[in-house]
Formats: structure tokens, sequence, C-alpha cells
């Protein structure tokens, strides 16, 4: 039987693969994508992790709870009177999963479009440009390709001494298809993913308890930011317990028990469901690395250089699969880039300008260095900063919580930094990742007309604010 034969096969096709099939495809590549993805409708899908129990979903629920929860909550201010609001939590569910079909239907429309072929199954190297795809239908076949890019993803990390039964202890998918409101809810792991699910089934009426190891929250953001972070997200019921290490989680009666340490010692905390969220882990196993010469790093992830390629000729990696932030923007970026590679064009992607977002209420985004990493680096620098609470849009929406706090050179004016805490900040830290592309300045930005009144008016004060000159504060 003759092996089909590609310019350019995918393996996997989560927005880092089927973006990198696109593209090559655009380029003129003959090209093909593997995926082995079944979809809660029992159907093959493309979109990985991100569109079928990632990002999307995630922001479904996120948006039905805060609406459900401004029904109930926010309206009164406005001189609104509603009567009973009730949350049908099966049918919220139900909406998230039509999104869900929509999107990871229309990736393959994308794909008949492109001329990109998907191949339903999954994708194991066996040599030198060669790939057996064991397909979803029982067949197998052999192809291959020129250049072979690993786009595999993404897992929820285990917990070892908290085991999911998939009902009552589940992982992140998991806590995306409870068709009931748990009483007590515990989540295991503080992050961006527990954060959010929590701030999702706390707005429905969980009592929410998040047990994160590290004694710091949001280490990675900036400290300011963290900090008012911490303080909101508390201040609407979450319990943050910081210091708290789970040593164990097992089923008990209708509910869970969990065994922790914190400062105070040893400590147990009963819940109707909890949810595992304490990190990501890549995806490269039975993928047939050896088989081409590529060692995995100590944490399991494919190592590779500036333009994506591994240590096997004509092998490249991408994605969460790959060393740097797990976040579906970033793994589209290197599937352009690895593309236009391939295709003799320039290949680069900008760590430095990938912004970082987490969906709660207030949302919280930003770009560039916290202050503590350049207090570290002993780079000079100068700080700006604006309240929601002066920003008349934002008091307009009744959503005037939070800040926007700017990180400029000292010497050089040059941004480095903006964090934002606040309404829409999601929305609005695109412009501050356009003006460090563009290596602004916190003049430049000053010196820009931002539209009154909007949210937008809060970076621009936020850069005068650098200068010592903010109009409004
Ligand atoms: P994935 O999306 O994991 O896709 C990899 C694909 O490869 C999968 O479809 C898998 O089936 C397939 N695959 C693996 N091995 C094989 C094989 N051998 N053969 C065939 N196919 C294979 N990021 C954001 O930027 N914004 C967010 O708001 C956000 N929210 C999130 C919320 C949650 C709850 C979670 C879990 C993640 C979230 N993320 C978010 C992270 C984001 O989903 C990932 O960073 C992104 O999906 C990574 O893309 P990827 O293409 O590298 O991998
Ligand atoms: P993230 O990597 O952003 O998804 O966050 C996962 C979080 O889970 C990290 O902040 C970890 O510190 C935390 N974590 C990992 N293991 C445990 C554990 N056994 N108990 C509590 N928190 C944990």
């Amino acid at each position: 039987m003759a092996v089909d034969r590609y310019d350019v096969l995918v393996i996997g096709g989560g927005p880092g693969g089927y973006v990198a099939a696109i593209r090559a495809a655009q380029l003129g590549l003959k090209t093909a994508c593997v995926e082995r993805w079944i979809g809660k409708d029992g159907q093959p899908a493309l979109g990985g992790t991100c569109l079928n129990v990632g990002c999307i979903p995630s922001k479904a629920l996120l948006e039905s709870s805060e609406q459900y929860h401004r029904a109930r909550h926010g309206l009164a201010a406005h001189g609104i009177t509603v009567g009973e609001v009730a949350i049908d939590p099966a049918a919220m569910v139900a909406r998230k999963d039509g999104i869900v079909r929509q999107f990871t239907g229309g990736i393959g429309g994308l794909f008949r479009k492109n001329g990109v072929t998907w191949l339903k199954g999954s994708g194991r190297l066996v040599g030198e440009g060669k790939v057996e795809v064991a397909g979803t239908d029982g067949a197998a076949q052999t192809v291959s390709a020129e250049h072979i890019i690993i786009a595999t993803g993404s897992r929820p990390t285990p917990l070892l001494v908290a085991p999911l039964d998939g009902v009552r202890i589940v992982d992140s998918a998991g806590a995306l298809d409870f068709t009931d409101v748990p009483a007590r809810l515990g989540i295991i792991g503080a992050g961006v993913i527990g954060l959010e699910l929590g701030s999702v089934w706390a707005r429905l009426g969980s009592a929410v308890t998040l047990l994160e190891a590290m004694p710091e929250f949001l280490p990675v953001a900036d400290r300011a930011i963290a900090a008012l972070a911490h303080k909101e997200l508390t201040g609407q019921g979450l319990q943050i317990r910081l210091g708290a290490r789970v040593t164990a989680a097992a089923l008990a009666g209708d509910g869970v028990t969990v065994d922790f340490e914190d400062a105070k010692g040893a400590q147990q905390a009963a819940f109707d469901r909890l949810i595992v969220a304490v990190g990501r882990q890549p995806v490269t196993d039975r993928l047939g690395l050896d088989a081409v010469g590529i060692a995995p790093d100590e944490r399991g992830f494919i190592p590779v250089d500036g333009q994506f390629r591994t240590s096997a000729a004509g092998v490249y990696a991408i994605g969460d699969v790959v060393r740097g932030p797990m976040l579906a923007h970033r793994a589209s970026e290197d599937g352009i880039a690895v593309a236009e590679g391939i295709a003799g064009q320039h290949c680069h992607v900008d760590y430095g300008t990938i912004p970082w977002i987490i969906y709660t209420w207030p949302e919280i985004a930003w770009v560039g260095r916290t202050e503590q990493a350049l207090k570290a680096e002993g780079v000079p620098y100068t700080v700006g900063t604006f309240p929601f609470q002066a920003n008349g849009r934002a008091r307009a929406m009744e959503a005037a919580q939070g800040q926007v706090k700017l990180l400029a050179h000292a010497e050089t004016d040059r941004v480095l930094g903006v964090h934002i805490i606040g309404p829409h900040a999601s929305e609005l830290i695109a412009e501050a990742v356009v003006a460090m592309e563009f290596c602004a300045s916190a003049e430049d930005l000053a010196r820009i007309v931002h539209a009154h009144p909007t949210l937008s008016e809060a970076l621009h004060e936020a850069a005068l604010a650098a200068h010592k000159r903010a109009i409004h504060i």
C-alpha cells in the first residue's frame, strides 16, 4: 500500500497544532493534522484542551455565572428590582457544550477550507519522517512527512494523594460538567485554573475553599496586584488557605475528606466535591520520541531551540509540550512561527510580550515584567498607578474595583510591564501589549488620545502617573 506523503504533518489539533496546520497549508505546503480527541458527544473533535475542556468552556461558565450573580446581587445598585432569580446548572452546562461543539466543528470547516487533511487518531513517531496513525475507527496507517510538528499539549497533573473518581473528586475537565451546585466545594491549588473554576461555583452558591501549598498568593503576578486580588476574592467569600499542603483525599459518605498540613499542623476538611487543579504536565507518552532520538527534559517537556527545532532533524515542537507559559495564544503564535519557518520565512515569537489573564471578577491581566522582577534584576524603574475608582466609565458600570499599574524604565522611559486588576482587564491589556511590542515609552502612552469615558483612560492616567502628572488623582 502506498504511504501518504505530506510536506508537514502536525501531531495534535489544539490551538498550537491546528493553527500551525492552517498556516502551513496557507503557505502552499501539503499538510495533515493527527488528532485523537473524542468530544462529549462521542464524535472526534479538533481544538484540543482549549476548545474542549479549557479556555472556551471555562469562559462560557464564567460568563453564565457572572450574569447570574449580577442578576441576584448587582442590579439593585442601578435601581433595578428583579423577582426570584434561579440557576439551572444543567442548562448552563448544556449551553457551554453547544458553544464547544460549534467551535470544534468550526475548526473542521477551516481545515476543509484550507485543504488540511485531518487524520483522526493517535500519532506515534516510528522513524525519521514517519508517523504511525492508530485511527479512532480502529484502522492503522503509516504516513510520511518532510516536517513533523509535535503539538500534543498537556493534561492535568495528577496528585497521587488525591485520586480522581470522576464524580466527587475531579480534575479541571470534570469541574466543567457539574450539573448541580455543590454546597461545599474544595479545590486543591489556587492557581489560575483553581481561581477561575472556584469563581464559577462560588457565584452559583457553593462555599468554596482553595487549599494552596505555596505560602504566597499568585507568585507569578505582580505582588501589589496579587494582594489586591487576594482582598477582592476573599471579600467575595472564597476561602483561600495558603501554605496548606494536601496530604490525602478520599471519598467519605456522600462527600470527600481532605487531609492537609499548614502552619497550625495536620488538619482535615470535608467537602461535597473536590477539584484537583495542581497544574498541567506535557503529553509525550506513547509518542515514540525515542524512535527519533528526542529525550524530554526532567519535567517531561520537549527541548527546542528558538526556531522550535528539536534534536531530531525535521521534527519541531510547540505549545504546552514545550517549556514556557501554558497559554493558548502562546501555542498559536508558536504554530504560526514554526509553519512560517518551515516555509523559509522568519520564525520568531516574542515571549517578553505574552499577555497573562485570569478571568475572575475583577479580571487580572498583565504583560511584561513585575515590580519584584525588576527589583531583583536591579533595573531602575518608575511606577505609575491609577485606581478604577477615579475612572468615570468604571463608576458608571458599578465596577470600579482595582487599578492599573505601569512600570517604565527610569532612564529610557520604555514601558517594561503593565499590570491590571479591574473590569475588562482582559481587553485592556491589549493596548499595553501593542505599546510594548512597539517599544513605547510611558510618555508615548501619555500623549496618545484615549476616548472618554472609557476604561482605557485608566491606562492613560497610569502612564501620566509614571511622570507624576496624572490629572484625575
Ligand atoms: P492542547 O490544547 O492540549 O492540544 C493538544 C492536542 O493534542 C489534544 O487535542 C490531544 O488530544 C492531542 N494529542 C496529544 N497526543 C496526541 C497523539 N499522540 N496523537 C494525536 N493527537 C494527540 N489558556 C489561555 O490562553 N486562556 C485561557 O483562558 C485558558 N483557560 C484554560 C482553562 C482550563 C480549565 C484549562 C485546563 C486550560 C486553560 N488554558 C487557557 C490553557 C490552554 O488550554 C492551553 O495552554 C492550550 O490548549 C495549549 O495548546 P496546545 O495546542 O499546546 O495543546
Ligand atoms: P497552576 O500551576 O497555576 O495551575 O497552579 C497549581 C497550584 O497547585 C500551584 O500553586 C501549586 O503550588 C498547588 N499545589 C500543588 N500540589 C499541591 C498540594 N499537594 N496541596 C496544595 N496545593 C498544591
